[in-house]
């Protein structure tokens, strides 16, 4: 957040990506003697904007210490990269103080000088001088360069990581790149490594798959999951698949007990929402969500519901403030919830600490409901969606970054849907979204949000994240659209509660989602790369 921080942060950039190129560009002449094949024999796959620098300083290399000429030299660079888009929100694209790069890297930016001007005359000239679409794709523009941008311009395919993300790609983010150069934009599905996220961190599943679905054949060939499917009403398979999950409940549970000396219960449904804390995944509809049913069993004694262990990990970025207040709530919630008799056996919530991939890989196998609740349209893609998937935990989820894709192999009644669609939440923030009038109509979302005012029982009260749900703290109230989806969260909520309640019901759905998960791993996703943007052959496992 500071000056030092920033400069940093180029410095390395440019630090790797320099030493990256140099050393392919060594191991090339010596190999060919000259780079003038150099695209026919590389692909620089530029993953997300950090490593955007490779275009000028590949660009260097071939003007400075090779000699070629600019048509040559960028003949060759943008025979080179191609870019993967990893997130459509805007402040999460890089653009860099023109000052720092001009002081930092003074070659480099009289190389970007040249490649801005040259695009800025080719799109002038295509789209007839108008500056509405000129200035929006412009690279250096206002004091700054914008990463994205450059990489637009450049590279010859540009990939979003989900069918729907690379949709918003085209008809939204770069809509008027997409319009000039159509084929240029590609869609590559994330996956998931499914020997490390499967065969490695959940063996007692691995060997119930193995048993199912041929000995190793899964593990070279993930489609063979699919063979899972014959089991589906195995009255003996789903048994052992759910005694499975109640195993690996209990082994984290032990796990927690001995980091922290929190005891989870176990007979509860483990509810998980583990991911990077950001406003636009939500983790703050969970939390009202929570008090909701806090409060309503407190009022209803008779309020009937499956119990629930709610457990988050999160981890915000320095100087994100809000996504700490919201960690500081999981946490005031969670106190209140621990200290309170009435929840005994029934709700739970716990904020795991330090959340990383080790934990990760302990907590996927123990996990029944996946929490993937991000705005429509926000999430690029998800992993952990496809990690909690393939360990049979079925998802609450909204059509979002890669849900789109499982809800297309799982089908309604395999995946627990709710909330706004992409398109409509377009629609609704272009008419005027007004979330106080949610508010106002609906008085179980408005005791919950009165309770933030108050506090949690622990002397910290949350008016700032009440404020910023009904006025907005100088943006737009409630931006991403929290109470407009709560009313179909509770919904969807009330249907996976009751579905928990029939054990080979919800198996069989636990069985459908791994069955079905082979479509995401990442061997699938990296034969997309080489078939369809780094021209590689692909060799066929057998
Ligand atoms: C998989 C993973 C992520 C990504 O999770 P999403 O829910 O897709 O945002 C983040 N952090 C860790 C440690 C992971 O293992």
């Amino acid at each position: 957040n500071h000056y030092e921080g920033k400069s940093l942060r180029l410095k390395q950039q440019y630090f790797f990506v320099s030493a990256t190129i140099q050393s392919i560009v060594r191991k090339h002449r010596a190999e060919y003697g000259t780079l003038r094949n150099f695209h026919l024999k590389h692909v620089i796959q530029i993953n997300d904007t950090h490593p955007t620098l490779a275009i000028p300083e590949l660009m260097r290399i071939l003007l400075d210490e090779e000699g070629y000429g600019w048509e040559e030299a960028w003949y060759i660079t943008t025979h080179t990269v191609a870019y993967t888009n990893h997130t459509v929100m805007a402040e999460a694209l890089e653009r860099w103080p023109q000052q720092l790069i001009e002081s930092l890297l003074p070659r480099i930016w009289q190389i970007l000088i040249e490649i801005s001007n040259r695009y800025q005359d080719a799109l002038t000239a295509y789209f007839h001088g108008d500056l509405s679409k000129v200035a929006p794709m412009a690279i250096i523009w206002g004091g700054e360069v914008r990463m994205a941008n450059l990489c637009v311009c450049a590279c010859f395919k540009v990939n979003g990581v989900s069918a729907l993300h690379s949709d918003i790609l085209k008809h939204d983010v770069f809509h008027d790149a997409y319009t000039r150069t159509p084929d240029k934009f590609t869609n590559v599905t994330n996956g998931i490594d499914h020997r490390r996220w499967l065969a490695e961190s959940n063996p007692k599943l691995d060997a119930l798959i193995q048993e199912c679905c041929g000995k190793d054949k899964y593990l070279l060939q993930p489609e063979a999951l699919k063979n899972l499917e014959k089991f589906q009403d195995d009255a003996g398979v789903l048994s052992r698949l759910g005694q499975i999950k109640a195993e690996n409940k209990k082994a984290f549970a032990a796990w927690v007990q001995r980091e922290s000396g929190i005891v989870l219960n176990t007979d509860a449904i483990f509810d998980v929402q583990v991911k990077r804390l950001h406003e636009y995944k939500r983790q703050l509809l969970n939390v009202l969500h929570i008090i909701y049913l806090y409060q309503h069993m407190k009022n209803d004694p008779h309020f009937d519901f499956a119990p629930r262990t709610y457990l988050f990990g999160a981890k915000a970025a320095p100087g994100y403030a809000v996504a700490k207040r919201i960690i500081r709530l999981i946490n005031s919630v969670s106190d209140m919830i621990a200290k309170d008799p009435a929840c005994k056996d029934r709700l739970q919530v716990v904020f795991l600490e330090n959340y990383r991939v080790s934990l990760a890989e302990k907590l996927m196998p123990a996990s029944e409901l996946s929490e993937q609740i991000s705005t429509a349209g926000k999430e690029a893609s998800g992993t952990g969606n496809m990690k909690f998937m393939m360990n049979g935990a079925v998802t609450i989820g909204t059509l979002d970054g890669a849900n789109v894709e499982m809800h297309q192999v799982l089908g309604d009644e395999n995946i627990f849907l709710f909330g706004l669609k992409a398109h409509e939440v377009a629609e609704l923030k272009q008419k005027g979204y007004k979330s106080y009038e949610y508010y106002v109509h609906n008085p179980d979302l408005r005791a919950v949000v009165d309770q933030l005012n108050v506090g949690f029982g622990d002397g910290v009260a949350y008016d700032d994240i009440a404020r910023r749900l009904l006025f907005g703290d100088g943006g737009a109230a409630d931006e991403y659209l929290l109470l407009a989806d709560f009313e179909s969260y509770r919904d969807a909520h009330v249907r996976a509660g009751l579905a928990y309640q029939d054990p080979k019901a919800w198996n069989k759905m636990s069985l459908l989602n791994i069955a079905r998960s082979g479509i995401f791993a990442a061997d699938r996703s990296i034969r997309d790369y080489a078939k369809d943007i780094w021209n590689v052959p692909v060799r066929e496992i057998k």
